[in-house]
Order: C-alpha cells, then sequence, then structure tokens
C-alpha cells in the first residue's frame, strides 16, 4: 500500500516526519520470540507514515508493536489534538450524555470497590489525563475519600491540583509513594499504552493495599470487529500510541505474574473501533478525508449503530472493551 493514499495536503506535514523507533523483547514477558500479526499505520493522526508490525508473542500470545517509537517521541505520537485529552468538549448534547452517563457508572463501579471498613479509604486514578473520572467519583460519594490523580504531563497535573485533587507527578514505575497506601488503583484506558507495563504492574501491586484492588479498562482483541478487521484496519491498533493488545487470556497470565487474581471481567460496548476500523478500510479504498474524517467518535449514526450491534452481542461474544476487576495478592 502506498502511505500517499493516506494523506491530503493537510495531512502530508505530519508524514514527513520522522519518528525514531526501537526493537523491543515482548513487554509482558521478555521473550524475543514473535510472528507478525499485521503491518497497520497511524490512520487516526497521521503522525508519521511508517507501517508498524503489531506481532504475537510466541510464549505467552500478548500482542504488541514491534518495533515501536522511542519514549522521547511521545510529543510526536500524541499531538494537541489526541482525542483523550479532549472529550470534554464534545458538542453534540446526545453523545455527550451518553459518555457522561457511561463514565457516571464507571464511577460508581469504581467506588464499590472499596472496603467498607476502610480507615482512610483512598483511590489512585494512573496516567489519568484529566479529573474527568476522579470529578465523578468525588459526586458519586457519599464520604470523604482521598483521590489522588497521576500523569507525567505537568499541564495535567495542574489541571488535578485546580480541580481540587492530589497530584502525584511523573512516570508511575517511578514514583516515590508509601506502600500499601492506596484502597483501589485506577487504570482507565491506559495499560495498553505503557512503555513499561512490568515497572507500573510492580509499583501497583506495592502500593495497594493488602487485598486492594486494580481497575482496568483496556481493548481486547476478542472484539467480533478485532476479528473481522484483524488483518490491518481494526481501529483498535490505534499505531503507534497503543504498544500493546490484552485479551482475557493474555492481561489473566500477565497479572499473575505480578501477583494479581483477577475477580471480575465485564465487556462493554466499543463503537469508537467499529467505526475506525470501517473509518480505515475506506481510507485506504481511496475515499475522499472529507467523508472519511467524519467517521469519528463525535459521529452519532456511527456511535449508536455500533452502541446498539455491540449491546445485541455482548450476551454472547465478548466486545473490544473489557474492564477487569483484580484482587492483589500477598507478596
Ligand atoms: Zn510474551
Amino acid at each position: 500500500m502506498k502511505s500517499e493514499s493516506l494523506c491530503d495536503e493537510k495531512q502530508a506535514m505530519y508524514l514527513r516526519r520522522a519518528i525514531e523507533i526501537e526493537d523491543v523483547n515482548c513487554p509482558g514477558c521478555g521473550e524475543s520470540f514473535y510472528v507478525i500479526v499485521t503491518k497497520t499505520f497511524d490512520y487516526d493522526y497521521f503522525t508519521t507514515d511508517i507501517p508498524f508490525a503489531v506481532v504475537r508473542c510466541q510464549s505467552c500470545d500478548l500482542l504488541y508493536l514491534n518495533p515501536r517509537p522511542r519514549l522521547s517521541e511521545i510529543s510526536k505520537i500524541y499531538p494537541k489534538e489526541y482525542s483523550a485529552y479532549h472529550f470534554s468538549n464534545i458538542r453534540n448534547p446526545i453523545i455527550r450524555k451518553a459518555r457522561n452517563y457511561m463514565q457516571s457508572q464507571k464511577a460508581h463501579r469504581i467506588l464499590k470497590l472499596i472496603p467498607k471498613f476502610s480507615e482512610s479509604p483512598s483511590i489512585l486514578d494512573v496516567g489519568c489525563g484529566s479529573p474527568a473520572l476522579l470529578s465523578l467519583i468525588r459526586n458519586a460519594s457519599s464520604k470523604p475519600i482521598d483521590l489522588y490523580g497521576n500523569d507525567f504531563n505537568p499541564d495535567i497535573i495542574r489541571d488535578i491540583r485546580k480541580a481540587g485533587f492530589k497530584a502525584i507527578e511523573g512516570n508511575f514505575e517511578n514514583v516515590n509513594w508509601q506502600e500499601g497506601f492506596f484502597d483501589v488503583i485506577v487504570m482507565n484506558q491506559v495499560i495498553e499504552h505503557l512503555f513499561d507495563v512490568t515497572g507500573v504492574l510492580r509499583k501497583t501491586h506495592k502500593l495497594l493495599k493488602d487485598k486492594g484492588t486494580l481497575f482496568i479498562e483496556t481493548p481486547s482483541d476478542e472484539g467480533m470487529d478485532a476479528s473481522l478487521f484483524r488483518h490491518h484496519h481494526w481501529g483498535g491498533y490505534h499505531v503507534p500510541r497503543h504498544l500493546l493488545i490484552f485479551n482475557l487470556k493474555t492481561i489473566q497470565k500477565t497479572l499473575q505474574r505480578f501477583g494479581f487474581l483477577i475477580d471480575k471481567v465485564e465487556y462493554n460496548p466499543s463503537p469508537n473501533f467499529w467505526t475506525s476500523s470501517f473509518r480505515n478500510l475506506l481510507i485506504q479504498k481511496g475515499l475522499p478525508r472529507s467523508i472519511t474524517k467524519r467517521m469519528n467518535y463525535k459521529n452519532i449514526t456511527c456511535m449508536m449503530f455500533f452502541t446498539v450491534i455491540d449491546v445485541l452481542t455482548k450476551s454472547f461474544h465478548p466486545t473490544s472493551n473489557m474492564r477487569i476487576i483484580a484482587r492483589k495478592q500477598a507478596s
């Protein structure tokens, strides 16, 4: 495939940017043997025209990006318009309300994970990207809870403090914090972006109280959209920002290695990946950007249609959005 077909003039500016890449062993188990699943492009932001290989570890089955961008390239692969930073600016009232409803259900779910008799209840949102989820947890709670946000971005740290929460700045694997401190640690659409998943899970185990809870939401390659578009276009690949793609089996193995046992697994609708998968296909087929650029998380028709598909099928088939509730085991 020619990379020129991916872009219009505006995107060509991004395509000329080179990105430094590095070869890595499996971030889950450290082994170096893999098979290539697909090579795909950054269809979401066109940050580079390098094709990225998604590979499957032959030892633990984890999907990961190899080679992947170097950590020093992080500002290039997360452009200013990156959607995770802009969910609060969604204009369509129906999409905004639906998203707020889903997020507030999540906040209630997280709140219920705090043990009833915890003396100093505390929750940490790792790599939170904004204080939005912490605010929903605060609103949902009937009693005071210590709420902490962690991020490496100083602007986000400032927003967390401004919203009245405690902030822990820096890459989570390197932060200095009291061991056995938190009741619940949240990784909401974060673990798939991590450069050092080993360091982060080790740190999580240390900072949780005994039998504390790890709440994870992350893409899963078990969804029907993942199966249909596996060979190139699946939106969940989201290269080069998703460095790891789990499923129930691989996350179970990975968490076990770091002293966690899974208590509960849930699958939620993932209309965004359905939409971006079809969009990626149409981009490659050469449809004009004036059409394909409308196919995103702000498009109400796409969001509603694919939400209905996932809701109707999730009782007998997993979706591409997996929620894991795991318990810390004694070290
Ligand atoms: Zn592995």
